[in-house]
């Protein structure tokens, strides 16, 4: 044969493996799911390769995945005639974590040490393969690209380095082989070399996977003697293309598991077949839990995309605006080219037509829990109320859906957030606005100046603390013809004297004029610092507070544009 070559794991990957191997992870049954998954990501981009490239020399009259057990060897095989993998693939994919955020994982995991954190981890960052030697100590993996002749062999006990070599002779696709280490009830190690374990497992996570996942087992048949005979363990079935009322909420919850890597159930469903000139089904999750990545640059959107059950793509950007990123599913078009682009998804119209709809039923499904359960809508929109607030400043045409939703800490009642629509129910006689203070936390905007006066005379001020609240309020003009005015900027006169009220009128004459040779004088004397001392009906026991023009940058605004560095 050809030369071994050893080479090292990338640090990170190394620290990862550690991680995965040794401490973390306490479901070890899950490193099959992760291994099928990526044997039907093969079979998936073969099956789409072989119809874009008619050139491709690839066999796809049964692409299928196989388990293969040899219990005296002490190994099990994931085997699937996919896409494969070059010398290259492997050492890129396979030897390296290319992908950004792992390093904060890594901290997260190390810092928290807990095994759910981990769960909810692991798979966002493509940890899956190493899953495997959470159960082997030992991995093999022969796998040869579709399109080229040159096999590779692959192999690694997971401590630091691995070997790699040339092959000839492999056939098309991939297997995984994995050296099992002894059963150990107190680990978590079960006998995955037992065939009622296996099935148990696919069954659990690997049911709706869309290719045929076989094994071979003994049979007695009724003469009483045994034969070989292959299963299939899976059911295969596309949950979205069933009719609603045929789906138990289990399947529902399994589903969503299975693609979204989530161990929490979803804390809503929206499925739904849209028929017509461009049909589609969609079946979407809203989860109950935030992941930890919401906020992070390059985090994973939650929506894949079929073409008549071919899968063709995750993370599909076309589907689901940025601000929904959380938002986990699946749709199915019918009348799609496979080919398509993520370029050319962005323009087209009828794609558009579909995320309008989409983004209306999710924001349809949130205003429903709010409706119906205020206590789960406060909880979900502590999850995901930053983010959606940034629809706030996306997407124009869903500004009345949002504010809808918008829920904010107040001055009403401190122990709880409330919605603009109770706020305008609960408004003064007379108040026209809709009256908030922005700030870095509660605590700052409870104590500041401004409320003073506010406070004093019983008005009800929102609270606001995200960094994006800083941004909405100005783009947005009103809420339900209410303006909404911050108690920082401008002009917020309280207590104008009624109209023919002399006595007050008299007294706002008296102080103007007792205070009329103070007030240019601390103009001047602050000149460069503020632009104009006025005499203010706001304070109560304060001496005196900076204010803003109303067209001028909240402090906290502007500590957030200098840090973007504008
Ligand atoms: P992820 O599936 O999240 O990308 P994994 O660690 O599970 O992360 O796999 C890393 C990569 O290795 C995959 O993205 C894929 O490119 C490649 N890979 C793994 N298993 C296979 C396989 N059976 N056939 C082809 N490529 C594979
Ligand atoms: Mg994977």
């Amino acid at each position: 044969g050809s030369t071994v070559e050893t080479l090292e794991f990338q640090a990170e990957t190394r620290q990862l493996l550690r991680l995965v191997i040794h401490s973390i992870y306490s479901n070890k049954d899950i490193f099959l799911r992760e291994l099928i998954s990526n044997a039907s990501d093969a079979l998936d981009k073969l099956r789409l390769e072989s119809l874009i490239d008619s050139g491709l020399d690839a066999d796809t009259s049964d692409l299928h995945i196989a388990l293969e057990v040899d219990p005296d060897a002490r190994t099990l095989t994931v085997r699937d005639n996919g896409i494969g993998m070059s010398r290259e693939d492997i050492v890129e994919l396979i030897g390296t974590i290319a992908k950004s955020g792992t390093a904060g994982l890594l901290e997260k995991i190390k810092e928290t040490g807990d095994a759910a954190a981990a769960q909810s981890l692991i798979g966002q960052f493509g940890v899956g393969f190493y899953s495997a030697f959470m159960v082997a100590d030992r991995v093999t993996l022969l796998t040869r690209r579709a399109g080229t002749e040159a096999g590779t062999r692959w192999e690694s006990d997971g401590e630091g380095t691995y070997e790699i070599q040339a092959v000839d002779g492999l056939p098309v696709g991939t297997s995984v082989t994995l050296h099992l280490k002894p059963v150990d009830g107190e680990d978590g190690l079960a006998d995955y070399l037992a065939e009622w374990k296996i099935r148990q497992i696919v069954k659990q996570y690997s049911d709706f996977i869309r290719w045929p996942i076989r094994m071979a087992g003994e049979r007695a048949d009724e003469e009483g003697a045994t034969t070989r005979q292959v299963d299939t363990l899976n059911s295969m079935k596309a949950l979205w293309a069933r009719p609603r009322a045929e789906v138990t909420e289990a399947e529902y919850t399994e589903f969503y598991q299975q693609i979204s890597h989530d161990w929490l159930a979803p804390a809503e469903t929206i499925h739904m077949r849209a028929e017509g000139t461009f049909e589609y089904e969609a079946l979407l999750f809203i989860p109950a839990q935030a992941p930890f990545d919401l906020f992070s640059r390059d985090a994973k959107r939650g929506v894949q995309l079929y073409v008549k059950r071919v899968f063709i793509m995750d993370d599909c950007e076309a589907l689901m605006p940025d601000y929904l990123r959380f938002v986990k599913g699946v749709v199915d078009a019918h009348d799609l080219s496979l080919n398509i682009s993520r370029e050319i998804l962005q323009q087209d119209r009828q794609i558009r037509a579909v995320r309008r709809r989409l983004v209306k039923k999710v924001l349809g499904a949130l205003k429903d829990v709010q409706t119906k359960d205020t206590e789960r809508y406060l909880k979900l929109w502590g999850q995901f109320g930053r983010v959606l607030k940034e629809g706030l400043l996306e997407d124009a045409d869903s500004t009345a859906a949002l504010l809808e939703l918008v829920s904010a800490a107040s001055t009403h009642d401190p122990e709880r957030p409330t919605t603009l629509r109770e706020y305008v129910g609960r408004m003064k006689d007379g108040q026209e606005a809709i009256y908030y203070l922005t700030g870095e936390d509660r605590a700052t905007v409870e104590n500041s100046p401004h409320m003073e006066a506010f406070a004093a005379q019983g008005y009800e001020v929102l609270i606001l603390t995200d960094p994006v609240d800083e941004v909405w309020v100005e783009r947005v003009p009103d809420f339900d013809g209410h303006r909404l005015q911050s108690i920082a900027k401008g002009q917020v006169d309280l207590d104008r004297p009624a109209e023919g009220d002399e006595a007050a009128e008299a007294e706002k004459a008296r102080r103007e004029q007792e205070f009329s040779a103070l007030l240019p004088w601390l103009t001047t004397a602050l000149s460069g610092q503020v632009k104009e001392v006025r005499l203010s009906s706001r304070l109560t026991t304060s001496a005196a507070c900076v204010v803003g023009d109303a067209q001028d940058m909240t402090p906290t605004l502007e500590k957030m544009y200098r840090a973007m560095g504008q």
